[in-house]
């Protein structure tokens, strides 16, 4: 195969694309598998170029997970490229009908400002769903991480571990303060089965591949049980839905815009869920308002 700058080697026959989504590359004779496409067209327009110009077809796209940023690029290998796309089951509903993925954050039809790329990508066609742990045709093992998304899954190819949303860097955990995560309690089942897993090398999706990501991962751990926490203060004594998450974005010194509002929002309520769930905290409505509120 030609060396492509932009193409970085991981071992031999796997690569990977650095972006701000990164790209998986696995080689399979003169064709590829691609794994995640990023946020939109241009995106994918690249990642076509990278691999041709290294001698390659893109035979298959392996989506981790439908969050707009991993399959923005899809409609256009589909439209230039003989490609099928592989993913998770849940998540082809939202690959195939992406006004599904705002509808489901805002809780009902969202509006405009949620309707665009970062939210929604172009609808593509889902050639197949997983249903089996080991793809004897292509050679790879499909690892369910639970929690991020639907039903997210990441690929070990090579023993190279392809993990999608599951972690995210110290610098975004900072940054964002709560990270997405649509059932918090898988997520940290997820995190410490990753903990167990043993491959030469991760490739997460916005930071750079590792061999070790054991730091990492208690960063995650840390950053969801401080927010856990949080909520289980404020909700010490009696406190309404809207002012347990006012006083927790306070809190964390949040400014958000509307859209992001509502994501924040969605996040939350994954710890209120958790926290039900575990009798940790009850609602009660009253005067308009729903209460929350500790029972242990
Ligand atoms: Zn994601």
């Amino acid at each position: 195969m030609c060396p492509v700058r932009e193409l970085k080697k991981i071992v031999e026959d796997v690569y990977y694309i650095p972006g701000r989504t990164n790209i998986g590359v696995i080689v399979r004779d003169n064709w590829c598998i691609v794994v995640d496409t990023g946020l939109d067209e241009d995106q994918g327009r690249r990642i076509i170029n990278i691999v041709n110009d290294a001698g390659l077809k893109i035979k298959y796209i392996f989506n981790t997970h439908s969050h707009a940023d991993h399959i923005g690029g899809n409609r256009i290998i589909l439209d230039r490229c003989e490609a099928n796309i592989i993913s998770p089951s849940i998540e082809s509903y939202f690959i195939e009908n992406p006004v599904l993925e705002p509808i489901f954050l805002y809780g009902s039809y969202p509006p405009e400002s949620m309707r665009e790329k970062f939210f929604m990508a172009k609808p593509s066609k889902v050639y197949k769903t997983i249903s089996e742990d080991v793809d004897g045709e292509l050679d790879l093992r499909y690892v369910a991480l639970a929690g991020h998304s639907f039903n997210m899954y990441g690929l070990v190819a090579d023993d190279i571990f392809f993990i999608g949303d599951a972690l995210f860097p110290e610098n975004l955990v900072e940054k964002f303060k709560v990270l997405y995560h649509f059932n918090v309690r898988e997520a940290v089942k997820t995190l410490s089965k990753l903990k167990e897993e043993d491959h030469k090398y991760y490739v997460p999706c916005h930071f750079d591949p590792a061999s070790n990501i054991g730091n990492v991962i208690n960063v995650n751990l840390n950053s969801i049980m401080k927010v856990r926490k949080l909520i289980e203060e404020h909700a010490q004594s009696k406190i309404s839905f809207e002012e347990l998450f006012s006083n927790i974005l306070l809190e964390l010194k949040l400014e958000l815009s509307p859209p992001m509002y509502f994501l924040y929002s969605s996040a939350l309520k994954s710890y209120i869920s958790w926290l039900i769930d575990e009798k940790v905290i009850d609602g009660v409505y009253a005067n308009g308002r729903l209460y929350l509120f500790r029972v242990k």
